[in-house]
C-alpha cells in the first residue's frame, strides 16, 4: 500500500486509529489530516475544568513528540473538501490532493444550531472545540449571567462549572426533565436537585423564543412565556450532528451517521469510518446506534486498524461514559434504554448510587453516581457475558464479585458443552 492510510480528524478516534495502525504492525504511510490548528487535545476536561480557570493548559491527547515518534505524518489547519472515491484521492482546502490506499473517517461531530432570532449576536456560543472553550472562558470572565440552552450533559457539565466559577446559571430545557432519556428518571432529578442546591436556575418545560441584543452583543433571552432572563452569554448545548456530508457527497451510504459495518467499513470498503460520525447496528441490542463518547471512539480505532492489517474481528466493546457535573460523577455502562425493572444500591441522600438496569432478567446496564467501584465491576460483568440475577445484585458488591468469579471459572465448561 504505497499511499497508505489517511486518517481525516484528528479527535479521539482520528489519533487513536493512527497511533493502533502502528501498534498492530502497519509499517505503511499514516497521515493524520486536521481542520484544526492544535495538537490534538483530550475533549471532556473543556467543560468540567478549562473554562473555568483561565490558567488551564489543554491536555494532548499524545505529547508532541509522539507523531514524529510514530512516524505518523500529522498536518493540522487542513480541511478535506471532497473525496474521489473512485480515484482513491482527497481534495484538500487551499489546493492539494492527497491519495490515499485505504481512508478512515474520523470527522466527528458538530453542535446543533437553534434556527433562534438573535442567534447571531455575540456572546451566543457552543462547545465543541478549544477554541470554543477559549472563547467561552474569555467570555466568562466578562459574564455575570449564563443561560444554557439544553439540560443534557454538555449542557449540565458547563452549569456546574460556572456555578463553581462564582456566575449566576440559568439552564433552560425544551422537555420537562434533564439528561433527555440518557439516564433513568431518578438520577435526572437527582441531578437537578443537586444543581439547584449549588444555586442553578433550572427550567423545564420551557422553550426560548428569541435572544436580545445590545450593541450586537446579547443581553437577555426571552422564554416563550415572555420572562427576560438577563445573559452576557447564551451557550447552546442542544446536542450535535455527525459530520457526514464529505462521506455523502462522495455516494457512500448514511443513516444518522456515516453507515459502517461490524469491522468499520463504510459501504465503499477501502473507506472505513469510526466515532461519533459513525452509526452502526449493536452487537448488543441489535439496535441502530450512533454513539458520542470517548471509549466509542478509540475502541472502533482500535478496530478498524485491525480491520486494515487483514484481520475479521467484530466489534463488541461495551459501551461506557462518563460525565462529571458538579460533584457528581457520573458512569454509564452498557445500554440501559428498554429495560423492564432496575435495582438500586446505595443511597441516594449520600450522592453515592446505582441503577442496575433489567429487560426480561438480563442485565442491560448499570448508571452510578460516585459509585465508581459499581462501574468497574458492571463493565468486568457486561464484559464477560454475565448477567447477574437482580436478588445477587441486591446483596451488594461483595456477592456480586463472588458470582462474577463463578461465572468466569465456569467458562471452560461452558464452552466445552
Ligand atoms: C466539551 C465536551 C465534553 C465531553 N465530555 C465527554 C465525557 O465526559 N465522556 C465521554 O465519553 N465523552 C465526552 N465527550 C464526547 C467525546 O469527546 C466525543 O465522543 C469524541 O470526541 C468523539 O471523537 P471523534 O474523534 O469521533 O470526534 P472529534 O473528537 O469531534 O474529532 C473530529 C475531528 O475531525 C475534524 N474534522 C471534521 N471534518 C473535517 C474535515 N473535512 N477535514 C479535516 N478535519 C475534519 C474536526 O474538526 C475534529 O477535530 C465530550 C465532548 C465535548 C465536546
Amino acid at each position: 500500500m504505497k499511499n497508505g492510510v489517511v486518517i481525516v480528524g484528528a479527535g479521539h478516534a482520528g489519533v487513536q486509529a493512527a497511533a493502533s495502525l502502528r501498534e498492530e504492525g502497519y509499517d505503511g504511510p499514516v497521515i493524520l489530516v486536521s481542520d484544526e490548528n492544535e495538537l490534538p487535545y483530550h475533549k471532556p476536561p473543556l467543560s468540567k475544568t478549562f473554562i473555568k480557570d483561565q490558567e488551564a493548559k489543554p491536555q494532548p491527547l499524545r505529547g508532541e513528540a509522539f507523531y514524529a515518534g510514530s512516524t505518523i505524518d500529522y498536518r493540522p489547519g487542513i480541511k478535506v473538501d471532497r473525496i474521489d472515491a473512485a480515484a482513491q484521492r482527497l481534495e484538500l482546502s487551499g489546493g492539494g490532493a492527497l491519495p490515499f490506499d485505504r481512508l478512515i473517517l474520523a470527522t466527528g461531530s458538530r453542535p446543533r444550531m437553534l434556527p433562534l432570532p438573535g442567534a447571531d449576536l455575540s456572546g451566543v456560543v457552543s462547545l465543541r472545540s478549544l477554541a470554543d472553550a477559549r472563547l467561552i472562558r474569555e467570555l466568562s470572565a466578562q459574564s455575570e449571567d449564563v443561560v444554557i440552552l439544553g439540560g443534557g450533559f454538555i449542557g449540565l457539565e458547563i452549569a456546574a462549572t460556572l456555578k463553581a466559577a462564582g456566575r449566576k446559571v440559568t439552564v433552560v430545557e425544551a422537555v420537562d426533565r434533564l439528561l433527555g432519556r440518557a439516564v433513568a428518571p431518578v438520577i435526572a432529578s437527582h441531578v437537578r436537585q443537586r444543581l439547584e442546591a449549588a444555586g442553578a436556575r433550572i427550567l423545564t418545560g420551557t422553550t426560548i423564543a428569541r435572544l436580545e441584543g445590545e450593541n450586537g452583543h446579547v443581553s437577555a433571552a426571552v422564554t416563550s412565556s415572555g420572562e427576560r432572563l438577563p445573559a452576557q452569554m447564551v451557550i447552546i448545548g442542544i446536542g450535535v450532528v455527525p459530520n457526514v456530508e464529505l462521506a455523502q457527497a462522495a455516494g457512500i451510504a448514511i443513516a444518522n451517521g456515516i453507515r459502517v459495518d461490524p469491522q468499520m467499513r463504510s459501504s465503499v470498503p477501502e473507506i472505513l469510518a469510526i466515532g461519533d460520525a459513525a452509526s452502526y447496528r449493536h452487537w448488543f441490542t441489535g439496535a441502530d446506534v450512533r454513539l458520542e463518547s470517548v471509549q466509542n471512539a478509540t475502541d472502533q480505532a482500535r478496530l478498524a486498524a485491525r480491520t486494515i492489517l487483514g484481520h475479521a474481528d467484530a466489534f463488541t466493546a461495551v459501551p461506557w461514559f462518563w460525565s462529571d457535573i458538579g460533584d457528581m460523577k457520573l458512569q454509564m455502562v452498557g445500554l440501559t434504554s428498554g429495560g423492564d425493572s432496575h435495582v438500586v444500591l446505595g443511597d441516594l441522600g449520600e450522592n453515592k448510587f446505582s441503577i442496575y438496569h433489567y429487560a426480561a432478567n438480563r442485565l442491560l446496564g448499570i448508571e452510578s453516581v460516585n459509585r465508581p467501584g459499581d462501574h468497574m465491576l458492571g463493565r468486568k460483568m457486561l464484559g464477560a457475558g454475565f448477567s447477574p440475577p437482580p436478588q445477587t445484585v441486591a446483596a451488594g458488591p461483595d456477592a456480586l464479585k463472588a458470582a462474577l468469579a463463578a461465572f468466569q471459572q465456569d467458562e471452560p465448561a461452558r464452552a466445552a458443552g
